[in-house]
C-alpha cells in the first residue's frame, strides 16, 4: 500500500533533475511513512528507480528493502524526529545555492520572498562530511524555525508538508540564491528589516490559498 507513495517519491525525485535544481545521483528525497519514512536509495540515478528501490527507514533507524538508503538518511531521520511540520524532505546540490554555500554565505532578507522559507534568513550550516551524524546535527540546528538551509561546501536542504511543496520550495530558494548572487556581483543589496519581514510572513499565512 506504500506503492503510490513510492511512485510519487520517484516522480518528484526525477522532477528535481528536470527542474534543473539537481544532477545525476546527487541529492535525495524522502516522505514520512507510517512511523518512519520512505527515502531514495544511495547513489542510484532517479531515472532508473523502480518502486522496490525505495527504502523504508523506521523509527529505530532500521532499513527495509533491497537497496541501501541514501547516505544522508540521518538528516531526514533527525528532521522528522524534531519537526512535526516536516512530512517531506529534499536535499539537492542546486548551482546557485551551492555557490553561496561554498562561500559560507547565508541568504538574508534581500528579497521579500526569502519569507517562503519561513523567516528572515536562510542560514548556512557549517561544513561536515557528507553522510555524517555531525552534518545532520549541523543541518538540524541551521534549519531551526525555518524550512530551508544551505550546507557549507555542499548544497541545500528543504522541508515541507508535501512532496510537491518541498520541490516548489527548493526551486524558489534556488531562484533566490541566483538573484542574490547577481546582487553580490554588483555590491551589497539592501536588506529588508525585521518589521517588514514580519509583515510579509503574516501575509504569507493566507497568500496562495484561494483555490483550496
Ligand atoms: P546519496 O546518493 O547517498 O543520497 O547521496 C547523495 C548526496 O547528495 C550526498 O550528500
Ligand atoms: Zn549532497
Amino acid at each position: 500500500m506504500s506503492e503510490s507513495q513510492r511512485l510519487r517519491l520517484i516522480e518528484t525525485a526525477r522532477e528535481m533533475n528536470r527542474s534543473g535544481i539537481n544532477r545525476g545521483t546527487s541529492g535525495n528525497l524522502s516522505v514520512r511513512f507510517e512511523d518512519g519514512m520512505l527515502i531514495t536509495p544511495s547513489g542510484m540515478a532517479y531515472e532508473s528507480l523502480e518502486p522496490d528501490d525505495i527504502v523504508i527507514v523506521d523509527t529505530d533507524s532500521v532499513q527495509y528493502g533491497r537497496r541501501e538508503a541514501s547516505s544522508e538518511w540521518r538528516i531526514h531521520y533527525d528532521i522528522y524526529a524534531a519537526r512535526p511540520d516536516a512530512s517531506a524532505i529534499l536535499h539537492a546540490h542546486p548551482e546557485a545555492c551551492t555557490a553561496l554555500a561554498c562561500m559560507h554565505k547565508p541568504i538574508p532578507a534581500f528579497h521579500y520572498m526569502v519569507a517562503v522559507a519561513g523567516g528572515n534568513t536562510i542560514a548556512c550550516a557549517p561544513y561536515a562530511t557528507f553522510g555524517s551524524q555531525k552534518l545532520s546535527d549541523l543541518v538540524l540546528a541551521a534549519v531551526e524555525g525555518m524550512q530551508a538551509c544551505l550546507m557549507a561546501n555542499h548544497g541545500l536542504v528543504c522541508l515541507a508538508k508535501q512532496l510537491d511543496k518541498v520541490l516548489a520550495l527548493a526551486v524558489e530558494v534556488e531562484q533566490l540564491a541566483r538573484t542574490y548572487l547577481h546582487c553580490l556581483a554588483v555590491g551589497e543589496p539592501e536588506i529588508l528589516n525585521d518589521a517588514e519581514m514580519e509583515r510579509v510572513l503574516e501575509k504569507f499565512r493566507t497568500y496562495g490559498t484561494q483555490d483550496r
